[in-house]
């Protein structure tokens, strides 16, 4: 089948550290099962109804990653097992994180999530906005979220050499954060590339890549759904 011939064509090109993020949203079941069955755990989906059904539906060791954007009161539906946040771009989520985490007695692992693109429709901080969330005094009281790293999105473009600036950006970012502000052994991830540009990110420092159609086959909508 055709997603099994993908992931093992991706598998001979990714680095062996390199975390793969299946993207399966839009996707049915039987596609995840179908991937599961080669071995992928690590899933990513980015609406909160459609994570927590396939949760529901699905085995219980996948590792499921929320990339979208994330509304506040929605938290609390995947706060009992989601384990990586990636586009966390507000103090206020990051609050409300916090305590929904606290209510399930976990520790929930996020990303900071900026703007690298030269796109305006697109979330997340500035490099000074995400700095100075680091310095509030708030921040330093939230006991129940760990910042593992940074994510970002290049611009949809042909224009390679802008696509690895925006990279190369992103990793700048992640260490003046690593230097100033969460020196912590945790502190390790880089959540960047998507089908059309993960050699780029890759080549750039990537630690994470989000891949979905090159998996599953093209979706019928615009790559921000
Ligand atoms: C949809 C999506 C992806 C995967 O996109 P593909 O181009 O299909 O690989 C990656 N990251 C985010 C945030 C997405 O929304």
């Amino acid at each position: 089948m055709a997603i099994q011939e993908n992931l093992e064509k991706i598998h001979k090109e990714l680095p062996e550290k390199l975390k793969l993020i299946a993207v399966s949203k839009t996707k049915p079941e039987s596609a995840i099962l179908e991937a599961y069955r080669c071995g992928q755990r690590l899933f990513g989906e980015n609406k909160v109804q459609e994570l927590v059904d396939k949760y529901e539906n699905l085995p219980k060791d996948i590792e499921w990653h929320f990339i979208g954007h994330l509304q506040t009161n929605k938290v609390k539906y995947i706060a009992p097992f989601v384990h990586l946040i990636h586009a966390v771009d507000s103090l206020k989520l990051l609050s409300e994180i916090d305590k929904q985490a606290a209510k399930n007695n976990r520790i929930i692992n996020c990303l900071l999530q900026f703007h690298i693109a030269n796109e305006n429709a697109k979330f997340g901080f500035t490099k000074e906005e995400a700095f100075e969330l680091l310095h509030t005094s708030e921040f330093k009281t939230f006991e129940n979220i760990r910042i593992v790293g940074v994510m970002g999105m290049a611009t949809y473009t042909d224009n390679e050499n802008q696509i690895r600036e925006e990279f190369a950006t992103l990793k700048s970012y992640f260490l003046q954060i690593k230097e100033k502000f969460i020196p912590e052994d945790y502190f390790t991830e880089i959540s960047m590339g998507m089908s059309a540009d993960y050699k780029i990110a890759i080549e750039e420092g990537s630690t994470m890549v989000r891949l979905g159609s090159s998996i599953f086959g093209i979706r019928f909508y615009s790559k921000f759904n």
